[in-house]
């Protein structure tokens, strides 16, 4: 299942996407403003690899995060273990090209069964992320099931962690004590959440997590994805990029909002 994924907006970058004149205005403004000696190598570099062009230190056993949410999650691992769960990854860090491999096989595939691009926009939307606004290309979330469990052919069901399910006990587990090591659910179970579809299986580490929540919303993903070879691409305008950012983006947990 492709139900990743995520992105961000800030009242910022929905100004910027939903005039694109400003974008001349910055130039002009760019022109005529000496930059600082060293700007903003660090900056960029972070931008990159919160979009996934980029592949940031990752470290794990069976998993790829970053330092601070590997050392939390093996030790999550560990006080997992005494309580008879093995806790396993089923993914964690995934780049652009991933995202952007996955997007683009759906995409044909409903073209060719005659939708609109404009329409199949919004139905891969419903599981998948667009490229670049992946949780995953973070290396703070994680897709977690129990390996003490036999493995279905389709681990991330939402039925597999409801009541009865392989799952269920796992889940409770994780519910009560991923917090205490820096971990919560992003996709919840609440009718009031927009965007993405209930994903008891994912967990973000949220001391790294908020913060890049709110870098990514000041990235101008618009600009990117018009120059990137993403299907649909054309579709795309700054209103269609504010919605998804706003709605799906920041639909995840309250808690992880800052
Ligand atoms: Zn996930």
């Amino acid at each position: 299942m492709n139900r990743r994924g995520f992105l961000c907006c800030t009242g910022v970058l929905a100004v910027t996407l939903a005039h694109p004149a400003g974008a001349a205005q910055k130039k002009n403004t760019k022109i005529q403003t000496k930059k600082p000696a060293s700007p903003p190598a660090q900056e960029n570099t972070r931008e990159l690899e919160l979009l996934g062009l980029r592949r940031p230190p990752l470290f794990g056993e069976g998993f790829n995060l970053r330092q601070s949410a590997a050392d939390a999650f093996e030790a999550m691992r560990h006080a997992a273990k005494k309580d008879g769960f093995q806790l396993h990854s089923v993914s964690s860090f995934r780049g652009f090209d991933h995202q952007l491999t996955i997007w683009n096989r759906k995409f044909r595939q409903l073209r060719q069964q005659g939708f609109p691009a404009h329409d199949i926009l919004w139905k891969i939307i419903q599981y998948s992320s667009i490229p670049g606004s992946s949780r995953h290309h973070w290396g703070t979330d994680l897709d977690i099931i129990d390996r003490n469990q036999p493995s279905p052919a389709d681990p991330l069901l939402a039925e597999h962690f409801a009541a009865g399910g392989i799952y269920h006990p796992l889940y409770q587990w994780l519910l009560v004590n991923a917090p205490t090591y820096g971990f919560y659910e992003v996709y919840t179970n609440d009718p009031q959440r927009t965007g993405f579809a209930y994903e008891p299986w994912h967990w973000s580490y949220s001391e790294l997590s908020i913060p890049f929540l709110q870098e990514f919303s000041r990235i101008d993903l618009f600009q990117h994805l018009k120059n990137s070879s993403m299907e649909g691409r054309q579709t795309l305008t700054p209103e269609i990029m504010r919605r998804y950012l706003a709605e799906w983006g920041f639909g995840v947990n309250p808690g992880l909002k800052a």
